[in-house]
Order: C-alpha cells, then structure tokens, then sequence
C-alpha cells in the first residue's frame, strides 16, 4: 500500500491470548459452588450469540449477569489479561508502541479492561472502539447500551466508519466480526490472525493469513 495504513485490531484472541469473559468467568466464579452448571450456561449464551439464536446485545448482557460482574472484578482481570498478550504481540511490543498513532483497538469487549491492558503494550487508549460498562442495582456492573457500539450486529464496521479513521484501513483479527469489517467495506485488507485460534472458515475469507504480529505488519 502507497499511503500509511491504519491498523484496526481485535482484542480477544489476538492482541491476547484468550478471551476476556473466560477470564473474567474464572476469577468471578472461582468460589461459586455452582460454578459448572453457570458455566455451562454461559457457553449455551455464548454459542447462541454466535449462531444468530440471540442477538449480540442481550447475550453480552445475560453472561455479565451470569457473573455478577462488580467494579472489584476489574483489576484482577486486567492484570491476568495482561499476563495472556499472544507471544508475538508480547515480543513485538515496541514495534506496536513506535506506530501507535496509527495504530487502534476495536473490540465487542469493553473500555474498562481493554484500556489499561493495552497501555502496558504502549498503545493508547485514547484509540480504543469498545462497549462500556454502567453501574446497576446491587453494586452490579452491567452493560450500557447508549455506549456500546460494537454491541450490535456489524457494530463494529459501523463504528470504524463512524470514527473516520484515516485510509487505507487494515483490519486484523480472527473472528467472524473481524472479516465483517472488510465485507461492509470499513477497511480495504482483512489479515485473519491465527497465532491464538486458527478458525478455517475465517482464514478462508482473508486476503492474508498471518501468524505472528510480524506477518500481520508485513502485510501492508
Ligand atoms: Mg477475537
């Protein structure tokens, strides 16, 4: 590419190496007695956010519920997500931080651990395109649906474009939501990265597959 590409990445399973709500399942259930049967529900809620059965939003919102997710939650996660950066992102840290004005997050995650993890790999936050958090009963965290942009179907194209984020756009991530950004037409290239989970269907898609962050820079 002739101009310098923005880089749009996802969080879960790519700049880490896991997925923040099992993270966060972990830590907020670890002394539940009742921990496998709530974990098992939330994988159903999570399987039927995937396949279409229920929609983003209200399956997001069910599986914060699921872990009565509260303000104290927050620092241990972000400190065991921290812990979790794919080696590659890990290693490369400071070729990350040397471009980060370029650089942005855009995640179905949400601004309260996802800036704070990312600012240990130089990147800003001030560059972060997530859902936000909003107290609720009972010391309660929940979702706040005025703040959650990309907790809507193609909420992440949507929000891309709504940012005017320069061009040419690379997106890279490994998820289906990833490639949505580059089939509506928000980014010109979809790097499909698969150091953390390599899912066929999406690759399939990709204009480049890439295993490690040095592949993914080498794409533009
Ligand atoms: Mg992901």
């Amino acid at each position: 590419m002739n101009a310098e590409p923005t880089w749009i990445f996802d969080f879960d399973s790519t700049l880490v190496a896991t997925e923040a709500l099992d993270e966060l399942a972990e830590i907020a259930l670890a002394d539940d007695p009742g921990r496998e049967a709530r974990l098992a529900r939330i994988r159903d809620i999570t399987a039927m956010g995937m396949d279409g059965r229920m929609g983003i939003e209200r399956s997001l919102s069910e599986r914060l519920a699921m872990l009565s997710l509260r303000a104290s939650l927050l620092p241990p996660l972000v400190d065991r997500l921290a812990s979790r950066f794919a080696p590659s992102v890990w290693s490369g840290r400071a070729r990350l931080a040397a471009m980060s004005h370029r650089v942005w997050v855009v995640s179905g995650g949400f601004h309260e651990w996802i800036e704070p993890v990312i600012e240990r790999l130089g990147l800003r936050p001030a560059h972060v395109i997530a859902n936000r958090l909003r107290p609720a009963a009972g010391g309660l965290l929940e979702l706040d649906p005025a703040a959650s942009p990309c907790a809507v179907d193609s909420g992440k194209a949507t929000a891309i474009e709504a940012a005017g984020l320069g061009r040419p756009r690379i997106m890279v991530g490994d998820g289906m939501t990833d490639w949505r950004v580059r089939e509506l037409g928000a980014c010109e290239r979809f790097v499909c990265f698969t150091e953390v989970v390599h899912r066929a269907p999406v690759a399939a898609k990709a204009d480049v597959v890439a295993a490690s962050l040095d592949a993914v820079l080498g794409a533009a």
